[in-house]
Parts: C-alpha cells; structure tokens; sequence
C-alpha cells in the first residue's frame, strides 16, 4: 500500500458557547480573535478553528487526522502541502514510526522541533494510524498497545469569573453523568480560591475537582492558591507558570501536597526530557493532536518510567482530536482521565456524519476499524477557511 495524496483542510465552526466561559475578564478584541487585557496568555479565537488531515492510498483507503490549530490553521494547511506532502508520497503508510521520525528530522535542525510544524506532522501521524487500523479491520488502540480499559473516563471543562454561576455550570454538568470537573479560572488567587469553594459548595465532597489557572501564577502565589485548593480536596493544580519556568515547577511540586498538572504546550519527549528528570510534575498532559498517537505513547512511556500519570489534554481540539484520545488513552497503560468539552461537542461534530460523543462522563472504547469516526469531506469544506 501507498500514500498516493494528503490535503490539509483548515476549517472554522461558529459556536454559540465557550466552555472555559463567555464570561472572561476584560480582552483586547481583534474581531475574530482576542487576547486577555492584563496577562500575557494565549491568543484565542472566538470560533472553533482547526486543521483536518486526509490521507488517500493507491487501495482506496482513506485516513483522517487532525493537526490542532486553535487560531490560523492555514499556516498548518501550508506546511502540510509545501513541507509534509513531498516528505509522505509514496510511502507505506504502515512505515508510521519512521514517517514520524523523518518528517521531524527534516526541520529539526532548522528550529522547529515544536509548534505548528509539530502539530502538523502529529496530525499526518493520526491519519496513517487511522489507515492502518481500516486496512486490518481493528481499532486504533489494539495496534497502538492494545486494549487496557473498555471505558475512558472524562472530566468536564467549564469556566467563568461569577462563583454563582460557575456553580451553576458545575451542578448541571454533574446532572449530564460527570463525576470530575475541570474549572478554567482567570482570576487572582483570592478570586479564583472564592469560586472554587463555591463549587465544592454546590457539588459536594464526592465529585473530582480540579483547576486550570492558564499560567497567571507566580511561584509565590501559586503556592498560595494550591494551599487554598487543598482544603478543598481539589485533585490537582493545572498549568500554574509559564511553560519554560522548570525551576518554579519543581518548587511549586515540592512546596503542595496536591499534584501540578502541566504539559499541554509540549509535543515531544525532547522538549518533556528535563520536566521529567527533574520531577516538574506529578500528572503529564500532553495533547494529541499536538504530538500524534505515536510520539503521544512514547510520552506516556516516559511518564510510566517515573511514576506519573497521563491526564490528555484536548481543548480546542476537534472531533478527530476527540476520537484520536479516546483511541490514545484506551490503549495508554498510565491513563488516568481525559478532558472533554460537553457543549463543545456538538458544534465540534459539524463535519461528521454519525454523531461522535460520550455518554455519562465515559467514552465507550468501540470496536469500529481505524479511528471509529466517521468523517464527510462535504461538510468539512462546507467549513474551509479561504
Ligand atoms: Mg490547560
């Protein structure tokens, strides 16, 4: 079998709702994307935006993946046309591991061993895996490791800046089946340490709470906020500090007794080499539509080799990023809990054409060939970026 063709397919979903909260503190607003006013965070879009991957073969077996692109996914749509196309053409498809390791090679040396390039090549990697599996008749996960769980358990994401109301969210997704809530919060830490005890409040002591803070933190307050948290039996403490502060992780480690959870911004054991030797971290989120089903699964050997459970991050992450994490964390030994968007997923299922979703805070593992997703190319370029 041969990689006959691949096309990126850069696309934008208008959705009604914003999960990590409508309700932010006060932006910069550049019409379809804004920036926070007062801390140097990430850009975000106000739509769902995200780069989708096909792979065609000479036997007729088509593959999907999707390159996560939460804001100009027609930079990964170039990169996938200009850089990946030549390097993929041709190929065997089931040379995954050595498509991987060559697609990353040719731009290493250059200065891009992260970011869109990666995300590309992850996403090149989540199609092959999906042909892989329609070309033997088996889901993803019994080639990727095989089956640990039948079941994949999800925390929900919600967030907002009024306790009331974040409760409110709170009760009604535990309504919908969820036993583990995340919350996104963009507060100071008295401000965040007040919605959170409003929630515990609301929820009860038997529900799994954590926190995401999108690296406002200094150590100091960091320290502070984990130690407000802790009272609350809250599970763990998310992504705290800057990415690059490894010094401040490993102290904010040691000084909680609850975990800090990093990891989503990272694509590859390389740039995850020195938080691990160093114990930065007691849970690792990497993305898998960041990293691909391969390099994700060498991550969580390494995690494995120290300990440290894998908690998938999925975010602004399409559908395939969905299917392409369940497929992940069942097949993934260290797994621990995957993020889902419960509103999200509705607009998220704009280009499949059977419903993709989980029930009751799980995703049943299917037994479906591939990915187990179905995907209309009609409707994805109903959605195409121009
Ligand atoms: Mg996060």
């Amino acid at each position: 079998m041969k990689i006959k063709e691949i096309t990126a397919f850069p696309i934008r979903i208008s959705r009604e709702d914003d999960e990590e909260g409508n309700d932010r503190p006060s932006v910069i607003d550049f019409g379809d994307y804004f920036v926070d006013e007062s801390a140097f965070t990430s850009i975000y879009s106000k739509h769902h935006e995200t780069t989708v991957i096909k792979i065609e073969t000479d036997t007729g077996i088509v593959g999907w993946g999707e390159a996560q692109s939460p804001v100009a996914p027609r930079t990964t749509q170039v990169i996938v046309e200009d850089l990946v196309r030549p390097l993929v053409l041709g190929r065997d498809p089931f040379d995954i591991e050595a498509i991987w390791t060559r697609n990353f090679g040719a731009m290493r040396e250059r200065g891009h061993p992260t970011g869109f390039y990666i995300d590309a090549i992850g996403g090149t990697d989540i199609a092959l895996w999906d042909i892989v599996g329609k070309a033997t008749g088996k889901p993803v996960h019994k080639l990727a490791g095989g089956r640990y769980r039948d079941k994949v358990k999800l925390y929900a994401g919600l967030g907002g800046t009024d306790p009331e109301k974040v409760a409110d969210a709170a009760e009604e997704h535990v309504g919908l089946g969820y036993k583990a809530l995340k919350l996104h919060l963009l507060l100071d830490v008295e401000g965040v340490a007040e919605i959170a005890s409003a929630v515990r409040t609301r929820v009860g002591p038997d529900i799994m709470l954590m926190c995401d803070v999108h690296m406002r933190q200094s150590l100091t307050s960091a320290i502070k906020l984990g130690r407000a948290l802790e009272k609350l039996d809250f599970t763990w403490l998310e992504s705290p500090l800057v990415p690059d502060d490894i010094p401040g992780a490993v102290a904010l480690s040691e000084a909680l007794d609850m975990a800090v959870a990093i990891g989503e911004w990272s694509r590859t054991r390389y740039e995850m080499r020195e938080a691990f030797e160093r114990r930065a971290y007691d849970i690792v989120m990497h993305d898998i539509a960041r990293t691909g089903i391969t390099e994700g699964h060498r991550i969580g050997t390494i995690a494995d080799t120290y300990n440290i459970p894998v908690a998938p991050h999925v975010g602004g992450g399409g559908i395939l990023s969905v299917a392409a994490t369940v497929e992940y964390s069942a097949s993934c030994s260290n797994f621990m809990i995957m993020e889902h968007g419960h509103h999200a997923n509705s607009y998220k299922n704009a280009i499949t054409s059977e419903e993709y979703g989980p029930s009751n805070g799980y995703f049943e593992v299917s037994d479906k060939p591939g990915l187990g997703i179905e995907i209309d190319q009609s409707l994805v370029e109903k959605y195409l970026v121009t």
